[in-house]
């Protein structure tokens, strides 16, 4: 299998074209952006992480039965997935109130909820991927009322599923966020939805159930460092880690000559 030309590139995921019908790579990459694009940052090391949690979330979803587009991981940065249609459709899924929730609605802080609660954004970066009801969804026809049904369906069971692995290792899956795309079947020659892009600390909010510590992308969103160490956290208490593990934060200082006695 070969890489082939750059299909497109997101904020922080690239896909390439493969020379086998129907597959694409996607590459993570350390690029990290938070408030629509206007704080950005490379943070080291961050694809790699990304890369290996995802993986490992993708794989457990589809031994239970959750259809996505994992193919398998092919490195360090990148994945062979099923190239897909994405819908134009972010599927926030919250289990705690915070974030955008809380600053849209005036809604309390850490608010935990009796039913998880899921929001439909849409994914325009023009216009801050605003919220939309599942009215406007048919309005616009970007997706049926019986493939919302089915994708809320799906959506709660990865919730479920999603925070059983969490919560075995100490941490609470406050919301997340998920995409879903078209796909042929090859078997059945039908069209199909099935879960695309990715889950981990950058697109999930993950909280230390002792200490309430962040560790996902909030750390660079509210300036809170040790975002690396916070991904190798998760990744570490999964029981993953990636082949290169001496990935941290490297603070380069003033460089300073070094003096050699001479002999
Ligand atoms: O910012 P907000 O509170 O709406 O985010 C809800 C959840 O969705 C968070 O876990 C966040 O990381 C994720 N999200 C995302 N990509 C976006 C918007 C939100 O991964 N474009």
């Amino acid at each position: 299998m070969n890489k082939g030309k750059k299909l497109y590139e997101g904020k922080a995921k690239i896909i390439y074209e493969t020379n086998e019908k129907g597959l694409v790579i996607q590459h993570f990459k350390d690029d990290a952006t938070a408030f629509n694009n206007l704080k950005k940052a490379s943070i080291e090391g961050k694809g790699v992480l990304n890369n290996r949690i995802s993986e490992h979330l993708l794989t457990i979803l589809g031994q239970s039965g959750i259809k996505n587009h994992l193919i398998k991981r092919l490195n360090m940065r990148e994945q062979l997935i099923q190239q897909v249609e994405i819908l134009p459709i972010e599927f926030i899924v919250r289990n705690i109130s915070t974030g955008s929730l809380t600053k849209r609605l005036g809604v309390s802080e850490g608010t935990t909820f009796e039913k998880p609660l899921i929001e439909y954004c849409y994914k325009s970066d023009e216009l801050s991927d605003p919220v939309i009801s599942k009215e406007h969804i048919y309005t616009f026809g970007w997706a049926t009322e019986n493939e919302i049904k089915a994708i809320d369906k799906t959506t709660l069971r990865i919730n479920d599923l999603l925070q059983g692995i969490f919560r075995g290792i100490g941490i609470k899956l406050v919301d997340f966020k998920l995409e879903y795309g078209r796909v042929w079947n090859k078997d059945n020659g039908k069209q199909e939805i099935i879960l695309a892009d990715e889950i981990s600390p950058d697109t999930c909010r993950l909280w230390d159930i002792k200490t309430e510590k962040k560790l996902d992308k909030d750390r660079f969103r509210k300036d809170l460092g040790n975002i690396i160490q916070a991904y190798q956290e998760v990744a570490r208490r999964l029981g993953i880690m990636p082949e290169e593990t001496n990935i941290s934060e490297v603070n380069f200082g003033k460089t300073t000559s070094i003096k050699f006695k001479k002999k």
